[in-house]
């Protein structure tokens, strides 16, 4: 039997979704019983997104094959269980820089290299091989919006895809906007048209139209753009924006998508469960109560680039029904004037917790060492994520070990205290992306540790991608004070968890648990952390009741 394809193709404008229209699209598949994959082609020329900046490109979400991909495989990997690797994400950059590798090696035998049919070639190649892993369907998303000159290869390889393969085995669903404006009061189709038609001048007819839209639409407009767009009426799907990303495919699957879809791909299977999807969004919109955490970085300013870091937390705290509230802080905003300016804590003061996650250079570093100084001395939970664990150890070493100069190698080179230090170059590692630890590493728990008793195992593994690492030499004196290496790698050269016991929540971790976390399946990190900035908060306001009590 031939691979099943799904493309989704976007229109009028970016940022409409369309990655969570894919991945939306796959958790509906998957809850049908199908095995899906899904991929994503990006249209730059940069080979992968590790080495562009987070203000450009959002999050670098990392799989555990260590490639360094496009945030939307976060998407993928949070709403199916696709087995993704470096395989499921391809720039324009690498597509090429594999075409001329073959040709500098004289593969193609003398003859001109082209874009068609070279190029489009291995962009085929690289759906077929993505097929070919036992997926019933795979879902295949063109990033870059329809009528960008970059895009246009991939389209030709999706248009040749359809020829081959033919309309049993192919579905084309295009993502458009339908906007409301409000001088007409209405709704209007033209962008969606338009869309339609660039994407047929270069002979892709769409099938399904995903239309964007802040209102449903209503039956009028659906049949009005069905005719104009050459589409059967139930296949222009309202795409209603909604509160909680979570409700997309019980969206889609009230409109019938995964229906059509089927239909289209003639292929038989039992109806969709999204019974567990609809008992989430429940959850979301009746929390019992809130939880508010401080996340104290860098790029604040720019959510997407801490995306899976965002959606663990949430997961997190709609296992315990809570509603998450996140505050950004500019770690630059906590630094002090000397070593006796403690003005930061009062920044600090109304978060149930606070969270340092993984970042890159110097800026901010000593704002990011009060704060989890404040965390450790007020018994405020603290979670350390790569960058967050690395600094942990600086602020306990300077500030319980009394190293006034401890620091990392990454800030200070001169530094006579390096606690965090780039091991693997005096290991001598050279791999993709440098000297930098990616992808999945196994790693050991201590038994009886915070790390532990939260996962329910000793064996984990989990994601990475750094430079530096925790410097052992330090270890006797930071354990010797209180600070404890609750995991490690199972030959004991990388230091993975500390945690302080007998602190509420004190954990730092070198690997990053955010790309792990599921809707469906919190990571016991993030739960726990949750769990225990909710203890928090409620002690508080108890405290503060009493107080409030007193005074009267
Ligand atoms: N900059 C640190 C390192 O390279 C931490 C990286 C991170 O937080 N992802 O080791």
């Amino acid at each position: 039997m031939s691979a099943k394809y799904v493309f989704v193709t976007g229109g009028v404008v970016s940022s409409l979704g369309k990655g969570l229209a894919a991945a939306s699209i796959g958790c509906l598949l998957e809850s049908r019983g199908l095995r899906v994959n899904l991929m994503k082609f990006d249209p730059y020329l940069n080979v992968d997104p590790g080495t562009m900046s987070p203000f450009q490109h959002g999050e670098v979400f990392v799989t555990d094959d260590g490639a360094e991909t496009d945030l939307d495989l976060g998407h993928y990997e949070r709403f199916t269980h696709a087995p993704l690797s470096r395989d499921n994400n391809y720039t324009t950059g690498r597509i090429y820089e594999q075409i001329i590798l073959k040709e500098r090696r004289g593969d193609y035998l003398g003859k001109t290299v082209q874009v068609i049919p070279h190029v489009t070639n291995e962009i085929k190649n690289a759906m077929r091989k993505v097929a070919g892993n036992g997926a019933d369907v795979t879902i295949v998303e063109i990033g870059g919006t329809v009528g960008d000159i970059e895009s246009l290869p991939f389209l030709e390889a999706i248009r040749q895809m359809r020829q081959e393969l033919g309309r049993e085995n192919t579905v084309f669903v295009h993502l458009t906007l339908v906007p409301w404006i409000a001088a007409a009061q209405e709704l209007k189709t033209k962008p969606t048209q338009h869309s339609v038609k660039e994407l047929l001048s270069i002979g892709i007819q769409a099938d399904i139209l995903l239309c964007r839209s802040d209102r449903a639409l209503s039956r009028d407009i659906k049949q009005k753009i069905a005719a104009f767009c050459n589409v059967e009426e139930l296949a222009v799907v309202g795409a209603k924006t909604v509160p909680f990303i979570y409700e997309v495919p019980i969206g889609f699957a009230e409109e019938g998508v995964d229906s059509l879809i089927l239909k289209y791909l003639h292929k038989e299977t039992p109806e969709a469960n999204i019974a567990p999807w609809r008992e989430l969004v429940e959850r979301c919109y009746h929390p019992k109560d809130e939880v508010s955490i401080a996340i104290v970085g860098k790029y604040v300013e720019y959510e997407d680039s801490y995306k899976s870091l965002k959606e663990a937390l949430t997961h997190g705290a709609i296992s315990q029904n809570l509603k998450l509230k996140i505050h950004w802080i500019e770690a630059e905003g906590l630094e002090s004037s000397g070593p006796d300016d403690r003005s930061y804590e009062s920044q600090l003061e109304s978060f149930d917790g606070i969270l340092v996650p993984g970042g890159f250079g110097k800026r901010g570093i000593e704002g990011m060492l009060n704060a989890i100084r404040y965390a450790r001395e007020k018994n405020v939970p603290y979670f350390g994520i790569c960058l967050g664990m690395q600094t942990a150890c600086i602020e306990f070493a300077r500030n319980v070990c009394g190293l006034k100069d401890a620091n990392s190698s990454e800030f200070d080179p001169a530094t006579e205290h390096r606690i965090i230090y780039k091991l693997r170059e005096l290991l001598g590692v050279e791999e993709m992306g440098g000297t930098m630890r990616l992808g999945a590493w196994a790693c050991q728990l201590q038994p009886d540790s915070l790390a532990a008793r939260a996962y329910g195992v000793t064996e984990i593994s989990e994601r990475h991608r750094h430079r530096y690492e925790f410097n052992r030499e330090y270890e006797a004196l930071l354990t010797g004070a209180g600070l404890r290496i609750s995991g490690a790698t199972p030959d004991q050269t990388y230091v993975e968890i500390v945690e302080i016991p007998g602190h509420p929540y004190f954990l730092g971790c070198q690997f990053h648990p955010e790309f792990k976390s599921k809707p469906l399946e919190p990571h016991p990190l993030f739960r726990e952390f949750i769990v225990a900035s909710y203890k928090n908060r409620l002690t508080h306001s108890q405290i503060e009741s009493v107080a409030g009590q007193v005074v009267q």
